[in-house]
Formats: structure tokens, C-alpha cells, sequence
């Protein structure tokens, strides 16, 4: 079996032996992470010998790539474990318009999962209607980066400045739940965050989701880990949130706004809160007075959700735009700040709550 290229003690072990210098290890590094190679043969700042002999020892990517749909906003990309078990991961395109009207690429967004499939079973989400089926490991979180890098790399060229697009923000919003699969979360917070030996991405374009697993949050807190939290809450109080997302019985709310205090008072990171708008559900004036009485003491961020309607899930519809706006704005009359997220990728089934759907569809 080939080794991981990311095992820096197998690829230690492989220098010493092939006599390679030391700057050769960097050089490696550098045209997987800087130049987006995901093939060794693609690796012309090494000699041919070299390449084939690290082809031989070595694997850069250990997922399989098995579908990839292509939109205008963004684009999916389905892929395979070793055991055979599938999981996506979603590119987001922020286009900018040029003066004379063309549109240039931006900033590109990857929506990693970090599970395949989820226990927390949230009623609204077609993942959790999967179930649990397996965590990630970390190199198969970090696979799904080097992949997009690599198909931005074919798709968009160069930037203006010589470099490679690639993907600036990730955010660990497709399937699973990241806080139930923490080391290896980690592990690849540790490499997208990493110089040289990692993705250079900034601590502030990294955004962990999670529905408020809070013995994972403490975690997070202690191991000091580096990147932005985003909490899924859906509902103002302890009752409703029950009913939307299941976990929120074992974490109750009350506790879950205390650490959060106490991850703010630690980190400063400003808090951001998902809230998904569901018709009738939890998509009231009182709820929105409810929410503002909740968070308005903290530094946050609300993002409200349009609720993506899917047939798995057939008495859910999403709440109509004029009473998203009106609950936006009961939320700004109370201090805080609120943006509504546009849904990307609809189109492609790849919108947040869509992953997996093919699966359930096929189930
Ligand atoms: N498990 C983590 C991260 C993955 S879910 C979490 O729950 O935070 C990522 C986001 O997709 C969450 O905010 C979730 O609430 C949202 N989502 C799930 N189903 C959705 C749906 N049907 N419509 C819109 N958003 C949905
Ligand atoms: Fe799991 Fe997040 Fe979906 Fe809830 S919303 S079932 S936590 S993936």
C-alpha cells in the first residue's frame, strides 16, 4: 500500500534513503499546496526519476472523484472513501462585476463535509436523514481541498499576480457534524491553517458549523483551535429548538449560550448564529423577539436560511421573503446584526441541507 505524501516521517524515511537533499521535501510540498498538484507526474519542478519513483511510494489524494456537476454559482463535486462510502463537497463562486459589465471570479468558497451522513437527525436536513455512516478521516477532509484547488487551478488559471486561484474560504457546512468527528477536524484545520506544509489559508476565512455539540465547543476552547465558529440554532428557546434539532435535548440551550459566552470572552472571535427560516415554524414575530432578548448582549452574527424545501422532508416549506425581511428587521430594532443568506447551488441540488439528497433519492 502507498503511503500518504502527508506523512512527513514516511517521506523523511524515503529522502534518506533515495539521498535526496532536504530542500527536495519543500519543493514537494510546494507543488502540491502552491501549485495545486494533486498527480506527481504534473510536478515539473521535480526531476521525471523523482516523480516516478514518489509515484510508486506515495499518494496525494486518497479520495476518488466520482461526479462532478458543473453550474454557474457553483459546483459539486461527488466523491468516494476507500470503503466505498460517498460524500460532497460544494464550490461557491463570488463573482465581481467589472465597470463595462463582465464578470471576473472573485473569491471562491468550499463547503467541506466533514461525516458521512449525520446522527444528529435534524428534522430540516436531508443528511441527517442518512444517518450516521462514517467519519472522515482528516486526509479525506484535506482531499476534498486539494481537489477543488486543483480543479479551480484548470478552470480559472492564474490570477493577475502570477498565483493560482484557489479556494479562499472553507466552511464545514456540508454533511456530517464536525464537533462528532473533532481529531480529525482538527487535524485538517492544522494544514489548511499551515505554511509550507499546508494551505496558507487565514484563520478568519475557516468556519466551523456545528449544531452546539458543547463538550466539542469546550474543546475548541481549550486546544485553542483557530478558526471561526458558527453555531446552527434554528430557535429562540429551549422547547422549539428540541423539536428542530434533536441534540438540542442532551445540549440544552441555556448551557450552550453560557459557553459560548465563555468562547467569546477567550478567543474574541465574533459569534456567528444560523437561524434556517421555516414556515410557521419558527419563522414568527415573537420568535424573532424571543432570538433578540436571547443574543443581544453578544458580539454575534445572524444568518437567516431561506429553508431549502426538499421531498424528503414534505410538510416543511420555506418561509416567504417579505417575512424574512420582517423578521430581519425586528432582529436590527433590537441591536443586532443580520444578514440573509442568498441560497447558492440550488439548482445543482448542492445548497446547505441538499448534500445527499441523490442517496435518499435512491434509498
Ligand atoms: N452539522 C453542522 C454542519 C453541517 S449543516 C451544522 O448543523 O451546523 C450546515 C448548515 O446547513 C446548517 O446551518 C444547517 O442548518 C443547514 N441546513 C441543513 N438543512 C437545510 C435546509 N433544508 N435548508 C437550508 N439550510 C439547511
Ligand atoms: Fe447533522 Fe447539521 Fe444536518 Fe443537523 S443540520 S442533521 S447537525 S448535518
Amino acid at each position: 500500500m502507498k503511503n500518504l505524501i502527508f506523512d512527513q516521517e514516511k517521506l523523511e524515511e524515503f529522502r534518506k534513503k533515495n539521498k535526496l537533499q532536504p530542500f527536495r521535501i519543500k519543493q514537494i510540498y510546494q507543488e502540491i499546496f502552491k501549485n495545486s498538484n494533486i498527480d506527481f507526474g504534473n510536478c515539473t519542478s521535480l526531476s521525471k526519476e523523482l516523480r516516478e519513483s514518489l509515484d510508486k511510494n506515495f499518494e496525494i489524494l486518497s479520495i476518488k472523484i466520482k461526479e462532478i456537476i458543473e453550474g454557474y454559482e457553483s459546483t459539486k463535486f461527488l466523491f468516494e472513501t476507500k470503503n466505498s462510502k460517498t460524500f460532497e463537497s460544494v464550490l461557491m463562486y463570488h463573482w465581481h462585476t467589472k465597470n463595462n459589465g463582465d464578470k471576473k471570479i472573485n473569491r471562491i468558497t468550499l463547503c467541506v463535509s466533514s461525516q458521512v451522513g449525520c446522527a444528529v437527525a435534524c428534522i430540516f436536513c436531508v443528511t441527517g436523514k442518512l444517518g450516521f455512516l462514517a467519519n472522515l478521516l482528516w486526509e479525506e477532509i484535506i482531499g476534498q481541498l486539494l481537489f477543488a484547488n486543483n480543479y479551480i487551478k484548470n478552470k480559472f488559471g492564474k490570477k493577475d499576480d502570477g498565483t493560482y486561484h484557489k479556494v479562499r474560504n472553507i466552511v464545514f457546512m456540508g454533511m456530517g457534524e464536525p464537533l462528532l468527528n473533532y481529531n480529525n477536524v482538527k487535524k485538517s484545520i492544522e494544514i489548511m491553517l499551515g505554511q509550507g506544509y499546508g494551505f496558507s489559508l487565514s484563520k478568519r476565512h475557516i468556519t466551523i458549523s456545528t449544531s452546539g455539540i458543547i463538550p466539542g465547543i469546550q474543546k475548541m476552547i481549550d486546544d485553542n483551535i483557530e478558526s471561526m465558529l458558527a453555531i446552527s440554532l434554528h430557535a429562540p428557546n429551549q422547547e422549539l429548538r428540541e423539536k428542530l434539532v434533536p441534540i438540542g435535548k442532551k445540549y440544552k440551550l441555556n448551557e450552550l449560550i453560557y459557553i459560548l459566552d465563555n468562547y467569546y470572552k477567550k478567543t474574541k472571535n465574533r459569534i456567528f448564529y444560523e437561524y434556517i427560516m421555516i414556515k410557521d415554524m419558527n419563522d414568527l414575530s415573537k420568535n424573532a423577539i424571543e432570538l433578540s432578548k436571547l443574543l443581544k448582549h453578544q458580539n454575534c452574527h445572524i444568518n437567516l436560511i431561506p429553508y431549502n424545501e426538499n421531498p424528503a422532508m414534505p410538510n416543511l416549506q420555506e418561509t416567504e421573503t417579505s417575512s424574512i425581511y420582517k423578521f430581519k428587521e425586528i432582529l436590527e430594532n433590537n441591536g443586532l446584526t443580520v444578514t440573509v443568506r442568498t441560497n447558492m447551488g440550488r439548482e445543482e441540488k448542492s445548497a446547505c441541507g441538499q448534500l445527499g439528497w441523490e442517496n435518499i433519492a435512491k434509498g
